[in-house]
């Protein structure tokens, strides 16, 4: 998966981080896409992918730098550019999986976890309860009210997403008037007051109308295009495999014997772990 990474990311706040040639910049236009340069292959022949761009390459049209992460060595920082930056911006989708061309798999990962940044201080700049714009924390990633106090940290929204299976088949969808056409799995956020494994329940109930039991955790992912902490479980079906499909949502939810199923892990993603596993006979 994407986060699976060596070494991985140090995310510790360090505010004294200046910003030199060989750190990485993370420039974002709106949701969903991020600016890439043409990564060269190893030979220098041919282009190989995207890749972000380096503050040697885009300096002259940074107009503001705030310190991210590091992922070994390497330290990267969210920025803004002026209007002639001469890169482009690409779908985030796309540079994470794309099609024998995506970036590499830590870039894939900074993009993601910095396009997830990049959201909360666009979007979180007045104070909630007084309405005053927020300053920055010198000590910690969170912003702070200067008239009443309050503090504001990242916004992280707890998910889940669910490998649902009766004996020999998977409970398979795809999802409806999106770009993300391949197979998926049940998945959607935690509600107030819920357990998450209450959300396992109600979303398989809701988006397919089966009971499930055995709810079984299997692992989580960071997955910074929406947001969310994703967790990721297998269950048993309970009962009757007719499926009731939630059509405002989904465009097909079907039963899958193990065979029949042509999928290829993108390598990136728990949906694609988790369908991989069932093929290979793992649950
Ligand atoms: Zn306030």
């Amino acid at each position: 998966m994407i986060q699976e990474i060596v070494p991985g990311l140090d995310n510790a706040y360090r505010p004294g981080e200046m910003i030199s040639d060989d750190c990485v910049c993370l420039a974002f236009a709106g949701r969903g896409s991020v600016m890439a340069v043409t990564r060269a292959a190893a030979d220098g022949s041919e282009p190989a992918g995207p890749a972000l761009p380096t503050y040697a390459q885009l300096k002259d049209h940074v107009t503001e730098s705030r310190y991210a992460f590091r992922i070994g060595t390497r330290r990267f920082f969210l920025v803004e550019t002026d209007d002639a930056a001469p890169f482009e911006y690409v779908n985030l989708h796309k540079f994470i999986r794309g099609d024998g061309d995506r970036a590499e798999k830590h870039e894939g990962f900074a993009a993601m976890t910095g396009h997830h940044l990049y959201l909360w201080y666009r979007d979180v700049r007045y104070c909630g309860r007084c309405s005053a714009e927020l300053v920055h924390s010198e000590t910690e990633r969170a912003k702070t009210c200067p008239v009443c106090g309050e503090t504001f940290y990242p916004r992280i929204a707890p998910a889940v997403i669910v490998a649902v299976h009766d004996g020999d088949r998977l409970l398979l969808t795809t999802y409806r008037g999106r770009e993300y056409k391949r197979f998926a799995l049940i998945a959607g956020f935690a509600e107030i007051g819920e357990t998450i494994e209450e959300t396992v329940r109600r979303e398989v109930m809701e988006e397919t109308g089966v009971r499930i039991k055995n709810i079984c955790y299997y692992k989580s992912q960071p997955w910074g295009m929406s947001g969310d902490l994703l967790m990721g479980f297998t269950a048993e079906l309970d009962g009757d495999p007719t499926i009731r499909m939630e059509e405002k949502e989904l465009a097909s939810a079907d039963w899958y014997r193990r065979d029949e199923i042509e999928f290829a892990d993108d390598g990136v993603s728990l949906t694609g772990e988790l369908i991989r596993r069932f093929k290979e006979g793992a649950f």
